[in-house]
């Protein structure tokens, strides 16, 4: 079984006198992924050096296959939907799922059982025969996933996959998305600069910030890192006292409505606040460790590249 989703070793890409990827080495296990950096972080870059289009300098591999030496073997097991529209003028939706499905090998008589198959999955079954010009954007979404995933493949690759798309639809297509894994057994990365979006469907995450990775790990270990010394509580009808309490003994507190949010550097840390309430009569309804938002770990994550880069 395929363990390493993607692994990269020292790769680089220049264009003309940019240095867009910046010696990016790490090793991905399968899964699903965010991608996340801000505009120009090198997301797209990265995208296409793995789906073999661009040229590159190091090493990388896809599900254990060299980019460079093995492309059938990538084409076969990968799916990727791009941001931008991807159908000929004039095409069916049928058309553009089943051309898709053999360009990843598949003989035609199953490129079309699977084209009907999987349009019928993302909710475009009684469309599949009209063109794709004239589909709603939401449509046009639906049938970039359907073309990605015409072929089962091992790993999606996802562009913004909710560009364009109004809450509900977005919410939709995140639903559809990451259904996928547990019905298919497929890894995800999905590329996006909307921290919402990657949140619902990865467990994972790789930030990006000037062609470089500043973090790769779990959303959960990202979260948790970002404070470390805070602990949120909350205390059974008492919170005035236990605020005034902890600042008698020198501690930052803040209040969010019944939660007292404080700010700890202690050895050990949860029997303080124990104690402290117990002290006061008073108790502990619930304690445990400040987890940033994903937002604000990743604010964090980028400042702290950019104070390396100062100093
Ligand atoms: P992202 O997808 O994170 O927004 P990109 O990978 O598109 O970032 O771009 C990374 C950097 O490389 C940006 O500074 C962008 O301007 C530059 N870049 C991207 N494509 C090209 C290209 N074809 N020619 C020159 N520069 C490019």
């Amino acid at each position: 079984m395929t363990t390493t989703l993607l692994e990269f070793a020292d790769v680089h890409k220049r264009y003309g006198k940019h240095h867009a990827l910046r010696g990016l080495t790490l090793s991905v296990p399968a899964g699903t992924v965010g991608l996340l950096g801000p505009n120009g972080a090198g997301k797209s870059t990265l995208m296409k050096v793995l789906l073999g289009l661009l040229p590159f300098e190091g090493t990388a591999a896809v599900l254990e296959h060299d980019v460079r030496a093995e492309p059938t073997q990538i084409r076969a097991r990968v799916g990727y939907m791009p941001e931008r529209d991807c159908h000929l003028l004039g095409m069916s939706a049928v058309e553009l799922c089943s051309y898709a499905a053999e360009l990843s090998g598949l003989p035609p008589s199953e490129a079309m059982q699977r084209a009907h198959m999987v349009l019928e999955f993302v909710g475009l079954g009684d469309k599949r025969y009209q063109r794709i010009d004239g589909y709603s954007t939401g449509q046009k979404q639906r049938v970039k996933l359907a073309q990605a995933l015409v072929h089962d493949p091992k790993l999606l690759l996802l562009d913004e996959p909710t560009n364009g798309l109004d809450p509900a639809g977005r919410d939709e297509m995140l639903a559809l998305v990451s259904s996928l894994p547990s019905r298919t057994g497929c890894s995800i990365v999905l590329s996006s600069h909307l921290l919402h979006d990657v949140e619902k469907v990865c467990e994972r995450a790789i930030l990006m910030h000037e062609g470089k990775i500043v973090y790769s790990g779990t959303i959960e270990a990202l979260r948790k890192d970002g404070q470390k010394d805070v602990y949120e509580l909350r205390v059974k009808d008492g919170e005035e006292r236990m605020q005034k309490a902890l600042e008698g003994r020198g501690l930052r507190v803040e209040r969010e409505g019944l939660m007292l949010v404080v700010h700890v550097k202690d050895a050990r840390p949860t029997e303080l606040l124990f104690q402290v309430a117990a002290a006061e009569g008073l108790q502990v309804r619930h304690l445990s460790p400040r987890r940033l938002t994903l937002e604000n770990a990743f604010v964090r994550v980028v400042n702290e590249a950019n104070e390396a880069k100062a100093s």
